[in-house]
């Protein structure tokens, strides 16, 4: 296929959100939008360029004395009928409008554009960040080559209307059982049921007070659920088993260990097994390059909820926050779509700090 990427797309935001929306990208065939950006990389001489699988990294060798990720995921969740993009007014509509073809946008036009910029700076457009992280194109990378991603700070251009989401809460799943003894339902008084005993379980859990954290001058809002509930044999049998599924979304000031003895200590009395966890991510705001990108938005940073690649850097003791022009509410949604004065804003906020 002829490139779509010429100089004049690349030379406006907007335009270029609206011509990479339009190149089809669901998550494992991302081929043809990793060639297209592959291409326009190599054609900008002040950038060594690498590719694995369906990830481009560029990179600047300018011998700063600081170097900087900038990173967007190149795929988007399957298409709702919501191809091609569509402008009316103010607003674009379309499939990885906001999640996350503006922010891949504001990257790749700074990647052509800025030859100087004041760090150093490695560009990551990556494959399969929506489905399992078994294809995730970053984890891919720091398993084969982590020295691409070395920084001492990292922005990824994942939607956050703007403003810029720090850090990420970690999560994890447990287990919490409950046991009794099996018996013929006709003579239930033999038995003990498991089932029952799960109301004191659902009562720790009903009770349970939430923490709410403020690290770096940002809210984490903690979360403790039970997401399913499992027990019973037969409609004669009185159950001998029941198995409380609970999740536990928690602030970055715990560490997974942190968490597990957290929730041990609560269901006390239980049978607690893990089933997963996901570290959280400080949000690292004190950093130098941090602090200059905080005042460049100008506004305050307020904390991530939801679990994002930011942790991968933050796993290998690079801060590093979410900031782009999407607006998350409908990130994978029949109608998303992404604000274009935001577009414009995002895309005059990295010049202003970088240039
Ligand atoms: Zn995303």
């Amino acid at each position: 296929m002829t490139n779509p990427l010429t100089p004049a797309v690349l030379s406006d935001p907007v335009e270029l959100t609206r011509v990479l929306v339009d190149i089809e990208s669901v998550s494992l065939h991302e081929k043809d939008i990793a060639d297209c950006v592959e291409q326009v990389l190599r054609g900008t001489p002040h950038l060594r360029v690498e590719r694995l699988g369906n990830t481009v990294m560029a990179r600047t060798e300018l011998g700063r004395a600081q170097r900087v990720v900038l990173a967007g995921h190149l795929d988007t969740v399957p298409i709702a009928d919501n191809l091609p993009a569509k402008i009316d007014g103010e607003i674009m509509y379309g499939c990885g409008t906001s999640d996350m073809k503006s922010g891949v946008a504001l990257a790749l036009q700074l990647a052509v554009a800025l030859p100087e910029p004041r760090y150093d700076l490695t560009y990551f457009f990556y494959e399969a960040e929506e489905i399992d992280s078994a294809y995730n194109g970053l984890n891919l990378v720091s398993k084969s080559h982590p020295e691409w991603l070395a920084a001492d700070f990292a922005v990824l251009l994942e939607p956050t209307h703007g403003v810029v989401e720090a850090g990420c809460q970690g999560t994890m799943r447990v287990l919490v059982s409950t046991t009794g003894k099996r018996a013929h339902s006709a003579r239930s008084w033999r038995g003990v049921n498991a089932i029952h005993a799960a109301a004191g379980v659902l009562d720790r859990l009903a009770a349970y007070e939430a923490r709410q954290v403020t690290i770096d001058g940002c809210a984490y809002r903690e979360g403790l659920n039970a997401v399913r509930i499992n027990g019973g044999i037969a409609g004669n049998v009185i159950p001998d088993r029941c198995e409380i599924e609970v999740n536990y979304r928690f602030a970055p000031d715990r560490t997974v260990a942190d968490a597990e003895a957290h929730l041990r200590e609560l269901f006390q009395g239980y049978e607690v097994t893990m089933v997963d966890a996901a570290p959280g991510a400080l949000p690292g705001l004190t950093a130098a390059p941090a602090q200059e990108f905080l005042a460049a938005v100008g506004s305050d940073p307020v904390g991530k909820l939801g679990w994002t690649d930011v942790s991968r850097f933050a796993a290998m003791g690079i801060p590093a926050l979410n900031f782009g022009p999407g607006d998350p509410n409908v990130a994978h949604a029949a109608d998303e779509r992404v604000e274009i004065p935001l577009i414009r804003q995002g895309a005059a906020t990295l010049h202003r700090w970088l240039a």
